[in-house]
């Protein structure tokens, strides 16, 4: 059985305290590997590094942290398919989409972030012929950088790049349900001769490890995505110590489609957004509001693609659907399943468990967390099921009959992560779009990302935007000076 180890100082090395968590595969259900169970004592040495590393990183020129930064990136993609293999295993999802999706994108965040660096500019500011004043961007320091399990690699990429490219280093926790391939980019890191104590990875659970971060006064900075009750969690320690923060939280994406759409692209593209990775992308479109004209006809069309996707082994190439991340998780989603049922809901499909083998698990899936997608109807915008955040192949259909009441049912969350709007309008695809309470709006598309872009949620799906040069300034702190000129 591997043992993860923590990556501290350019070295790895296991956890003071000799504890570790049992790693599960979410497909066969059994344990495979063990991640430290790390507490402050490895934070503060892993603090210690990023400190003494910090002079040295934050003063070296762009050009130097770039080419550190690209090589680790060529290490990355050699690796591909070995990285994808064990994302699959960790987390559960088809092979398929940890080789297009996942590893590659890990890729580009590093390089994205690794080329930005050379082009940036500066502001000055003329200031009635009297002064000029420009602004500098320092290294915020040693930032605290927190990852979820559903995307592994790929967010823990998009927060440690942006991080290690401003100029800070960094001490980083990846989520203790999905550890290996972060464990396995710390070895990429010494391959590629990255900089010790620059990048320092700690492993461990969220109310140890995590804490201990967050709570570190010499951690200035804290880059969090993961759920909003934890982000109110790191907000409540970060407040007090005036840390700069950035949250990147839950969400209820609402998927307006209306009678004008495409309904072919509609419904194709809303099959992917509800269930991508088993439902486990922040993003997905978890409420479907349809017009009432074409409600039946895009209910018929979820059901029929939802009934064919292949659930089963995510190492088998015609996978659609791989396993939900773990027994908790999984438990987690039949109860919301449970719910639906209790308030009213229609399933049209799934939410049950596929048969055992021979019909339809393989064997070494038989115990694995596996769900069928769920399609479900019949209920109000205002229940639990359409507030509260599943997280999971679930997706509820409600008709709508005007433009106003889609945009007011799509507002009717407390969360404001992304939404889609299906129409063939474009004067309505930007008045609601411009209405619509979220940090992104998807015109007849889904997921369709540049890197460039602000990236992040309104009320409770989050606090700050990642991408592009908001990502490069939240890792920095500016500073003005001001020179006065003399006019003799
Ligand atoms: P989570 O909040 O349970 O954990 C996220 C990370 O925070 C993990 O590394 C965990 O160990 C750590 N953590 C937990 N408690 C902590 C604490 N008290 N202090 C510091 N760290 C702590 O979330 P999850 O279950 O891993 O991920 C699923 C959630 O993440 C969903 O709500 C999903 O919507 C959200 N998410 C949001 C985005 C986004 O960009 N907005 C992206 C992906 C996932």
């Amino acid at each position: 059985m591997q043992t993860i180890a923590n990556y501290i100082d350019g070295n790895l090395i296991e956890p003071q305290g000799g504890a570790y968590l049992d790693n599960v595969e979410p497909a066969t259900g059994k344990v495979y590997s063990q991640t430290p169970d790390s507490d402050e004592g490895d934070v503060q040495l892993a603090v210690d590094a990023a400190t003494r590393a910090f002079q040295g990183w934050s003063q070296a020129s762009a050009s130097e942290r770039s080419d550190a930064m690209l090589s680790l990136a060529s290490l990355v993609e050699a690796n591909l398919e070995k990285l994808a293999r064990a994302e699959t295993i960790d987390n559960g999802k088809p092979l398929w989409l940890a080789r297009m999706v996942d590893i590659p994108r890990a890729v580009s965040n590093l390089r994205f972030f690794a080329t930005a660096i050379l082009h940036t500019s500066s502001e000055v500011h003329f200031t009635d012929g009297q002064a000029i004043n420009y602004t500098m961007r320092q290294p915020a320091g040693v930032a605290g950088c927190i990852s979820p399990w559903n995307l592994p690699l790929y967010l823990f990429t998009w927060k440690i790049a942006p991080a290690l490219a401003a100029g800070c280093t960094v001490v980083a926790k990846p989520s203790e349900v999905t550890p290996m391939t972060a464990f396995m980019l710390s070895e990429l890191c010494i391959e590629a001769g990255f900089p010790p104590g620059v990048l320092n990875i700690v492993h461990g659970l969220g109310a140890k490890a995590g804490q201990a971060i967050v709570s570190h006064p010499d951690v200035p900075v804290i880059s969090f995505t993961g759920g909003s009750a934890t982000g109110a969690s790191i907000a409540r320690t970060a407040g007090p110590m005036f840390k700069k923060v950035s949250l990147e939280l839950g969400g209820k994406n609402p998927n307006l489609i209306f009678a004008d759409a495409n309904l072919q692209a509609a419904i194709k593209i809303s099959v992917q957004s509800s269930f991508a990775n088993q439902g486990q992308i922040c993003l997905c479109g978890s409420r479907i509001f349809a017009q009432r004209a074409v409600f039946d006809q895009v209910v018929d069309g979820l059901v029929a693609a939802a009934k064919s996707l292949k659930v089963g082994d995510p190492l088998e190439e015609e996978t659609k659907q791989g396993a939900i991340v773990s027994k908790d998780h999984l438990d987690k989603v039949l109860k919301c399943i449970d719910l639906a049922k209790e308030e009213g809901g229609t399933i049209h499909c799934g939410g049950d468990r596929p048969p055992p083998p021979p019909e339809g698990l393989n064997v070494r899936c038989k115990d694995g967390f596996f769900l069928n997608p769920a399609v479900i109807t019949g209920l109000g915008p205002g229940c639990r099921t359409n507030q509260e955040e599943i997280f999971g192949p679930v997706v509820t259909v409600t008709p709508f009959d005007d433009e106003d009441e889609a945009i007011t049912m799509a507002n009717s969350t407390v969360y404001g992560l992304s939404s889609t709007v299906w129409t063939s309008d474009l004067d309505r695809a930007h008045r609601v779009a411009g209405k619509i309470q979220a940090g992104t709006v998807w015109i007849n598309c889904w997921l369709l990302r540049d890197l460039r872009v602000p990236f992040g949620g309104m009320k409770q799906s989050g606090v700050g935007r990642e991408g592009g040069e908001y990502a490069l300034n939240f890792f920095t702190e500016p500073k003005n000076i001001c020179v006065k000129i003399n006019h003799t």
